[in-house]
């Protein structure tokens, strides 16, 4: 296994002391559930023709779905009744359709939800199948749908998966308290997604300031020859796809490629415990675990969800915002997004609920660029990024192409870094938009 450590990257304060020895506290139903019908990457779903106002529904039902194949279903996490369908606040921003479910109270599973048989007598397809029809998706954020990783094109083979346990963004601690909590189900999640993959190794990346969920991992994998847990070295953004990859094997995902051209697939460890449940229980992903914190939380908390609780529930339970809070995240603070309002859902992608007073945010006006170049070393993934700021200030978004701009993961280093503030990532972010938007004419 190599320990090559990537190049670029920071080394935030981290702050996870808030919660990181908090365990997870399972939150009550709420009496609504706000359920959007795009909560992940490819086609959002529509309403299954069953699915009306005044319909009834069980936990757990199939409420939405989407013949695309870069998809997922979506089911009630309330039993209960629909009462809207219609646009609402979305953490990404605009509106978009959801189903609104009041709550019976009862918390009743769907009858159909039935183990899917033998887990171990389950072929490749199966496992697939089961982990579509389940809904799950990446729940380190990304949200890309977790089937259709499963299912390579035939001429690529992928030899190793990689569960991503490294949480390196700052403040979350929901993965972590994962790995403590339930790292049999890591365990017995990442060995389906081999065998569906026909992938001879499993490697649990964790970050060494996780010394615990190290020793337990490596506890949970001592029995299987072909798993290892690899302590990494600490250091933002280590869980990002390639850089993870990178660490972890020592393959270099090549420029605009995807991980399976160097024969990897990479989890997320909530996404193997959601595996894991659907293949053992046939459950749907209609909850996760989240990390309320921040200098603006009363009571930072690991919280187990379910989606379609609002926002502002789950802060009400954290014992409400400090009234010095400046900024509301969803996510990290590097790589999450700014709410105006906290009247949005939890979705499938929403690790972490950041609450920040002024003291945390460094408020500075932009001065111009001393060409110091710390952005450029801090790129993991050696792009220039004053260069494809500044084209993107000018309108100059060929220019930002031809630099590379695509591959930008949005990570935040370089306007991290930047003595100027120059808000790097959002020029860069603009510059994207506008690079897809000329490529879809
Ligand atoms: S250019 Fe993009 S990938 Fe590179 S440091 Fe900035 S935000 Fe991260
Ligand atoms: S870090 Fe800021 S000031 Fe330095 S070169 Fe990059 S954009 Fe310019």
């Amino acid at each position: 296994m190599s320990s090559t450590v990537f190049k670029g990257g920071i080394h935030p304060e981290y702050h996870k002391e808030l919660t990181a020895t908090m365990a997870i506290s399972v939150m009550k139903p709420p009496q609504k559930v706000v359920i959007p019908l795009n909560q992940h990457i490819g086609a959002p779903c529509e309403p299954l023709d069953s699915i009306a106002v005044d319909s009834e529904v069980k936990k757990g039902q199939k409420i939405a779905e989407s013949g695309s194949f870069v998809s997922a279903p979506i089911h009630a996490s309330v039993s209960g009744k629909v009462t809207a369908i219609g646009p609402y606040n979305h953490p990404l921003g605009r509106p978009v359709e959801a189903i609104t479910i009041e709550s019976d109270g009862q918390d009743q599973w769907d009858e159909k939800i039935k183990p899917p048989g033998n887990p171990e007598k389950l072929t490749p397809e199966d496992i697939r199948k089961v982990v579509r029809e389940a809904g799950i998706v990446g729940l380190g954020g990304a949200t890309f749908p977790a089937h259709v990783k499963l299912s390579p094109p035939g001429d690529k083979k992928i030899d190793v998966v990689v569960i991503n346990g490294a949480e390196c963004e700052p403040y979350l601690t929901a993965d972590h308290r994962v790995m403590l909590e339930k790292p049999e189900k890591i365990v017995f999640g990442l060995k389906m997604m081999m065998k569906a993959l026909n992938a001879e190794k499993g490697i649990i990346g964790v970050e060494d300031n996780k010394p615990d969920a190290i020793k337990v991992m490596e506890q949970a994998a001592a029995e299987d020859d072909n798993i290892t847990v690899a302590p990494l070295h600490t250091k933002y953004p280590q869980g990002a796809e390639k850089m993870l990859i990178q660490v972890t094997t020592g393959r270099i995902v090549p420029s605009g490629g995807l991980p399976l051209e160097v024969g990897v697939v990479n989890h997320n460890v909530g996404t193997a415990v959601a595996v894991t449940d659907a293949v053992r229980e046939g459950r749907p992903l209609i909850e996760r675990v989240l990390t309320a914190t921040g200098s603006g939380m009363t009571r930072p908390s690991n919280l187990l969800v379910r989606v379609g609780t609002l926002v502002s529930e789950v802060i009400e339970l954290c014992g409400g915002l400090k009234e010095n809070t400046h900024k509301l995240v969803i996510g990290g603070p590097m790589m999450g997004i700014a709410q105006p309002n906290p009247d949005i859902p939890v979705i499938k992608g929403t690790s972490g609920i950041l609450a920040l007073t002024e003291e945390d945010i460094y408020l500075a006006e932009s001065s111009p660029c001393i060409r110091c170049a710390k952005c450029v070393d801090s790129c993991p993934v050696y792009l220039m990024p004053t260069s494809i700021a500044q084209a993107a200030e000018h309108g100059l978004f060929k220019r930002a192409e031809k630099l590379h701009a695509m591959d930008c993961f949005e990570c935040g280093c370089c306007a991290y870094v930047c003595p100027s503030k120059i808000p790097l990532t959002q020029l860069i972010r603009i510059a994207k938009a506008e690079i897809t938007k000329a490529n879809k004419r």
